[in-house]
């Protein structure tokens, strides 16, 4: 079979995305191959196809248990046998399952890196051909990136116990070039065929919103979405049981999982998640990677997340079929201190020395102050995401918070002007909170045990409210007219720009929402608008039938004990609605329907199509 066969029999699409052909064509071809996708773009069917074309055993090297589970999962329902060996095996299933690997029965097993230079699996290597190693998450072999695992390590050391060198493949979402290079540099690739695909998820709709009420705004958001899955990250434990609590009590079927709960209450609580059970996840970072779960049609943060890096991958768990997803962050003034405290007392790296330690805490910090400004820019949010990352979108995406809120270009010179006069007639010795009190005409006791009462800037701003007095020295530090210290001071300090807004002619504009759009509940008055972006857009019109598939999905999952997103994607029963297949051949023309689940359930689909339609 070619690769476009093995892409429709087992997969049941009918064209490869963006980067996929050329990926799989180099591991044909036998080269080391380097796959930078964002999540969701599709990296595992990159290393399965070649797996699939009978060049021998692919080893697919992941970090996470559940990982694994879902994946073997989802090929055993496409009809491919694959298997894993991981530690949640009892020693029993394990032999049998190498048993098995010995006689060549998987064409795909996943591997947990500590298992690699074990004896038996060594054993088992040594004898068998082995075409590839795959390397799944593979920013996980770098220092730099978040989430080092020195397990990863061992990968470069087993390969070199082959007798012969398999082809090696590394996929990762994590496109820094530092990361970048260590992968190449620890895995060893000999001239590999590095292929980056953008970043940007045009499907994800963006918003940043500061309610007064977070917990009402959530609550709301969650019921104005009936029937749709969706996560909501927090940024402690704490926050987590009291958010999950109130939901519940509010009639909202919602689970939770965060790193103090019991594993088994961890791994049913995150079943009920992806089978469906529960319909909203309340979560701490600890959740989520590797879950694979491609239905989630919204990601809310209760908070804000400690850098971009994170914000993106938590809000891109979102959407992963293509369809219509929703990102909102709601943040809280006290975020910014909360991450502080997390850099501070990040007690993760231990083993490293002193200057090692304090440049990562300086970078963590770094990285804090780009994720802040994502909250107060008046800039299109994805461009802000895109060029954070090195890429440059349009100015304008129309499907964020940003864009939809119409702007208005106002003149802020004076307020400028005196921001940057306060600044400098204090000497550069106080924080924000000092700074915007004072050109507010706050009458505190701090103001005046600072003396800044007496200063010539105190109270020039009376008018201007203070809620939008803020927005505006972001905007300063954002073009570097001012920078404030990353230290737990947040000092304001002047630039080599900032003398420029004091000289004669210059007008300072900025973006700022316009007025009447600034609602409480922080949810932009563009609602209307924004519901042509709301999920499941095609299912708007067949509502009904997509219930009912749904319904039939929920029912195979119950059978085949797997989650409803292995059975058939969001996306695969939308097509659906639209197509309403009455045949095996415009069943198989669905996106997501392959030869062999159509030979599993197709007609149960088609029958259910049929009944509705009549
Ligand atoms: P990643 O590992 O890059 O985050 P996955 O490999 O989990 O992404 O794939 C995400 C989703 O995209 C899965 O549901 C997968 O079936 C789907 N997908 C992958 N390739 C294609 C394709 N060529 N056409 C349609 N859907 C695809
Ligand atoms: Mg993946
Ligand atoms: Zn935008």
């Amino acid at each position: 079979m070619d690769k476009y066969a093995v892409l429709k029999e087992y997969f049941g699409y009918d064209e490869f995305r963006e980067g996929q052909e050329v990926l799989i064509d180099s591991m044909i071809a036998g080269r080391d191959t380097l796959g930078i996708m964002p999540t969701g773009s599709g990296k595992s069917l990159c290393y399965q196809i070649p797996a699939l074309m009978g060049r021998g055993i692919t080893l697919v090297i992941s970090p996470l248990i559940s990982l694994m589970k879902d994946q073997v999962a989802a090929l055993n329902q496409a009809g491919v046998h694959a298997a894993y060996l991981n530690s949640s095996l009892t020693a029993a299933q394990y032999y049998k399952a190498l048993d098995f690997a010995k006689q060549g029965r998987y064409p795909i097993i996943y591997v947990a890196p500590e298992r690699l230079t074990t004896p038996e699996f060594l054993e088992f290597a040594m004898t068998s051909e082995i075409f590839m190693v795959a390397v799944d998450e593979a920013h996980c072999v770098s220092q730099w990136g978040q989430d080092f695992r020195p397990s990863y390590l061992k990968i470069k050391e087993f390969i070199d116990r082959l007798p012969n060198r398999p082809v090696i493949s590394a996929f990762t979402a994590t496109a820094t070039k530092e990361v970048r290079d260590d992968i190449i540099d620890i895995l060893e690739l000999e001239q590999p065929t590095v292929v980056t695909t953008g970043f940007d998820r045009p499907n994800l709709y963006f918003e940043v919103a500061a309610p007064k009420d977070r917990y009402g705004a959530i609550c709301d958001y969650i019921a104005n979405h009936p029937g749709q899955c969706g996560i909501v990250y927090c940024l402690t434990r704490k926050v987590v049981e009291e958010v999950c609590e109130k939901l519940l009590k509010d009639g909202i079927s919602v689970t939770r999982y965060h790193a103090g709960l019991s594993d088994t209450e961890r791994r049913n609580n995150q079943d009920d998640f992806i089978y469906d059970r529960a319909r909203i996840m309340v979560a701490t970072n600890a959740f989520g990677m590797g879950i694979d779960k491609s239905n989630v049609r919204f990601v809310l943060h209760y908070g804000m997340p400690k850098n971009l890096e994170s914000y993106y991958q938590e809000a891109g768990r979102a959407g992963r079929d293509g369809e219509p997803a929703e990102c909102v962050l709601y943040y809280g003034g006290q975020d910014v201190i909360t991450n502080q405290l997390f850099i501070e007392n990040n007690q993760d790296n231990q083993e490293l020395d002193e200057f090692s330690r304090e440049l990562i805490k300086e970078r963590d910090h770094e990285r804090l102050k780009r994720m802040t400004f994502y909250c107060f820019t008046n800039e299109c949010l994805r461009d802000y995401i895109l060029k954070y990352f090195g890429e440059y979108g349009s100015n304008y995406c129309g499907n964020c918070s940003n864009c939809q809120t119409q702007f208005e270009e106002v003149d802020v010179t004076e307020a400028v002007r005196a921001l940057i006069g306060c600044v400098k007639t204090s000497r550069q010795r106080y924080g924000t909170t000092v700074i915007l009190d004072t050109v507010h005409g706050a009458n505190t006791a701090k103001i005046r045990n600072y003396r800044m009462n007496e200063n010539p800037y105190y109270g020039a701003l009376a008018k201007i409210p203070s809620y939008k007095l803020r927005p505006i020295l972001n905007f300063l530090q954002l073009e570097e007219y001012l920078y404030v210290t990353a230290d737990e001071y947040a000092i304001v300090k002047l630039t080599e720009r900032s003398e420029e807004v004091f000289e004669d002619e210059r007008t300072v504009t900025m973006k700022m929402a316009k007025e009447t759009e600034k609602t409480v509940k922080g949810d932009p008055a563009s609602k209307g608008k924004r519901r042509k972006h709301a999920a499941a857009e095609g299912a708007d019109v067949e509502n009904e039938l997509f219930e009912k598939l749904r319904m039939l999905r929920m029912e195979i999952a119950k059978e085949e004990k797997v989650p409803p997103y292995i059975v058939f994607s969001d996306k695969t029963l939308t097509h659906m609605c639209m197509i309403k297949p009455k045949t095996k051949e415009e069943m198989l023309s669905v996106s997501g329907v392959g030869e062999f689940k159509f030979q599993k359930y197709g007609e149960r689909f088609i029958e259910c199509i049929q009944k509705h339609d009549s």
